[in-house]
């Protein structure tokens, strides 16, 4: 009780020798306080060590929950409040601690009771919703989310009168290649779920809960070939619905992730472990020889990467960005994946695939299934920059990784990533982070392969023509790569805005160079691997 005391009258103190002493003109604005507490929530949740320490969770707690306390009136403050209750119900989620789970319940009930006009009002009553869900409460959960829907239709009201229903299963999707296929369960909204795996037959189910489906959802759907036998719709009872899949081989390896914008749940059903990178059996073999004997060793292949895929970006409906000249982006990145498929196959001695070969429209969800399914040890995806700056120009590679600055946000927003909707800024991000880190040394693989195209498609250009511009290696989180369980860049192949750049762009002798020099760096990426391998 005193020790209470003791650290109130403390904080207390701090409150005022932050709120009272420092002149205004030496305080820090709101909007720097909010952005150091970003910075240091990215940093948290990209470090799997960082995370294991508790301490440094309540670190990044104590800044958002500074922002809500000194500053209760500012534009930041319920969104403070809100990421203070994001990290609490995270907290509990790793460490299991009951107060943590209090003080997220608290944060989130804080954004509904004290700002009630914010944006985040019905996210905050899912979030409760949420984790009375998972504490197997369902009447308080039940409760929790039809107050996010009276909120929001309250929201809503002053552009949209039509009444917000619950969420719905709308459609389901499914996209299938030899030993992989995906299942995609589209909803009307966002809404908690729970997945199970049981045993004797293989099957998955998933419970969404206050969730009903449409009537054009058939309740059973029978698959003649692929991983997924059979998938049933049916209501378990009054307010949850059931999805099972049933599965084709026993031991097929499952993983159900929810994506945004649209909200969707997906279901992915491999013959080979999801989200492993795959084995190079004829490279262990070679490492093995290598351990016993000084000599080098004999070396079979021309190299260790076997099979490539190329994604050209957009296509069909989609044409990506659009030049001053009408020149579409789907139309010189299929070009360009061509050649650059030719040239692979020449030098690599790979099997190359393209997600489309002619100009056809393919789902986002579709693209990567395709680099799974062939067990792709190289994913590349091709597309053309574009600006609202007419002057800009220059060629650019990325690989997969949170984006970090505005220009990359953009960058990916373009390319069909980011979702807005009400949720909050970091939350936004938190998904795909998480998912980052599952892939570590993809990333560092990614990286070095995005140096050696970026370096060589440069060195490439510049032997032909002037003014090409190293626009250097960026990250980004793109969601055609954050699927993908190899190593995935994205190559940026010009500005489509820039006239010069785009008249360039159309000349076939320019594509043939752009092809052949991103090639000449794929084939050192995968003599460094060949030689990370044989050590
Ligand atoms: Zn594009």
């Amino acid at each position: 009780m005193y020790i209470q005391k003791r650290v109130l009258t403390l904080s207390l103190f701090f409150v005022f020798a932050l709120g009272l002493l420092p002149s205004q003109a030496a305080q820090p604005s709101v909007e720097a306080l909010y952005q150091d507490a970003r910075r240091h929530f990215y940093a948290l949740f990209s470090s799997s060590s960082m995370m294991k320490e508790r301490k440094k969770w309540k670190r990044v707690i104590k800044q958002f929950e500074r922002i809500t306390k000194t500053r209760p009136k500012s534009s930041r403050a319920d969104d403070s409040l809100y990421t203070t209750g994001l990290l609490y119900e995270r907290l509990y989620a790793k460490f299991g601690i009951k107060s943590d789970k209090k003080n997220a319940l608290k944060s989130f009930q804080g954004v509904i009771n004290r700002y009630p006009k914010s944006n985040l009002l019905d996210e905050a009553q899912k979030h409760i919703g949420d984790i009375r869900f998972k504490e197997r409460d369902i009447k308080k959960a039940v409760r929790a989310f039809k107050k996010a829907s009276k909120n929001r239709k309250s929201v809503s009201a002053k552009v949209d009168k039509r009444p917000q229903k619950l969420a719905r299963l709308t459609s389901v999707k499914r996209y299938s290649r030899d030993g992989y296929t995906r299942l995609v369960l589209h909803l009307s909204n966002r809404t908690a779920y729970r997945a199970h795996r049981l045993k004797n037959p293989a099957r998955v189910f998933i419970d969404f809960l206050d969730t009903g489906f449409s009537p054009s959802v058939p309740q059973l759907i029978r698959y003649k070939n692929g991983m997924a036998k059979s998938l049933r719709v049916a209501k378990n009872n009054a307010s949850v619905t059931r999805v099972v899949v049933d599965f084709a081989e026993q031991k097929a390896f499952h993983k159900v992730t929810a994506l945004y914008n649209p909200y969707r749940v997906v279901i992915d059903i491999g013959r080979n472990n999801i989200g492993k990178i795959a084995k190079h059996s004829a490279n262990l073999k070679v490492k093995k020889h290598a351990s016993l004997n000084s000599s080098p060793p004999p070396i079979k292949r021309k190299s260790g990467i076997r099979t490539i895929v190329i994604d050209p970006g957009h296509g069909g409906k989609d044409p990506g960005a659009i030049g001053p000249g009408r020149v579409k982006e789907k139309d010189i990145t299929l070009a360009i994946a061509k050649k650059l498929k030719k040239e692979l196959k020449k030098r690599l001695n790979a099997r190359v695939i393209l997600t489309r070969s002619s100009d056809t429209f393919l789902e986002l969800d579709e693209r990567t299934v395709i680099a799974n399914s062939f067990n792709a040890d190289l994913f590349i995806s091709i597309h053309v920059n574009a600006s609202r700056n007419r002057r800009a120009h220059g060629i650019e590679t990325y690989f997969l990784s949170p984006a970090r600055s505005k220009d990359e946000l953009e960058t990916a927003a373009r390319e069909n990533m980011i979702s807005a909707n009400n949720r909050s800024e970091v939350e936004n991000d938190l998904t795909y982070i998480l998912s980052d880190l599952e892939n570590t040394s993809k990333v560092n693989d990614s990286v070095q392969l995005a140096s050696a195209v970026q370096r060589s498609t440069i060195n490439g250009m510049r032997k032909s023509h002037s003014g090409i511009k190293d626009k250097g290696v960026k990250q980004a989180m793109f969601y055609v790569l954050w699927r993908a369980t190899m190593p995935s860049i994205l190559v940026e192949t010009g500005f489509i805005t820039n006239r010069t750049e785009e008249k360039r762009l159309q000349r076939s002798s320019y594509i043939k160079q752009m092809a052949k020099s991103i090639a000449t760096g794929i084939v050192k990426y995968s003599r460094t691997y060949m030689v990370a391998q044989n050590r």
